[in-house]
């Protein structure tokens, strides 16, 4: 059975105070809560800095956290990186590869993104494969193609046994952060796309079994819509991941 997962991407946000004070209340929230949320795992993912000390006060043990990218390379003189070895030495879990934010603002194409999630693998961490389309590309009914071209050039390269190790995250361009969200049922399409696309590759049981999230302006009101959909497995959610009670209500959605 694949997992339901909420996973929270502060992005370039908090400061060590407010990051400590953010993954306290989630863990102190989601500890209390009376909702049935104890088969939902969550992945807190908050910037290098403060992925030890948001460890540090985390109780909860399906509370995971990992980090928002990684180096390609494993160490040497590559000045400001930080390499997925880093990562694991920290205790950290989840590795996301090919956030949209990645692919636009640090040009990272395909062949960064199959070293980086080959890095992440080499350390037993969990590489989570961010993929979607942009607004022309969904306007010119071309998405289904996209999402099968970025398939294609990172993870279907890797193996069944790796492959299995991976978690999806769809996060069509034009619904991150921009208030926009994808219907149900436009989300739907996608992720019933990637799993039918992932059976061909490997087989079905494969397919069954990975965690595929939606991402894109997710919130407390309209989480348990997209949640409901057969083939979405949770969420991986920005801005609504920085308010404690925003995120609780989301994983309570379930
Ligand atoms: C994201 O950064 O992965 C994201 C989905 O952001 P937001 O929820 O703010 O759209």
């Amino acid at each position: 059975m694949r997992k339901k997962i909420v996973a929270g991407n502060w992005k370039m946000n908090t400061e060590l105070e407010s990051a400590i004070r953010l993954a306290a209340e989630i863990d102190e929230k989601t500890a209390h809560s009376s909702a049935h949320i104890d088969d939902v795992e969550i992945i807190l993912f908050p910037p290098f800095p403060f992925i030890h000390e948001t460890m540090e006060v985390i109780n909860t043990e399906r509370i995971k956290v990992g980090a928002q990218t990684c180096a390609t390379e494993e160490s040497g003189a590559y000045t400001g990186e930080v390499s997925a070895k880093m990562i694991a030495s920290l205790q950290a879990t989840h590795i996301l590869v090919g956030h949209s934010e990645r692919r636009q603002y640090y040009h990272e194409d395909s062949t960064i993104l199959l070293k980086k999630a080959q890095a992440t693998l080499n350390h037993h961490l969990t590489p989570v494969f961010c993929l979607g389309e942009n607004l022309e590309q969904r306007k010119s009914n071309k998405h289904l193609q996209v999402i099968e071209q970025q398939l294609e050039e990172v993870i279907f390269k890797f193996s069944k046994q790796d492959f299995q190790k991976f978690i999806i995250a769809y996060e069509p361009v034009w619904a991150i952060g921009t208030g926009e969200t994808a219907s149900p049922e436009q989300a739907q399409e996608v992720h019933a796309f990637i799993r039918k696309l992932i059976g061909q590759k490997y087989d079905n049981k494969t397919a069954d079994n990975m965690s595929i999230l939606y991402g894109g302006s997710v919130k407390p009101g309209n989480a348990n819509e997209l949640f409901s959909q057969p083939d979405i497995d949770g969420g991986l959610i920005g801005g609504a991941s920085l308010k404690s009670d925003d995120f609780l209500a989301i994983i309570e959605s379930y």
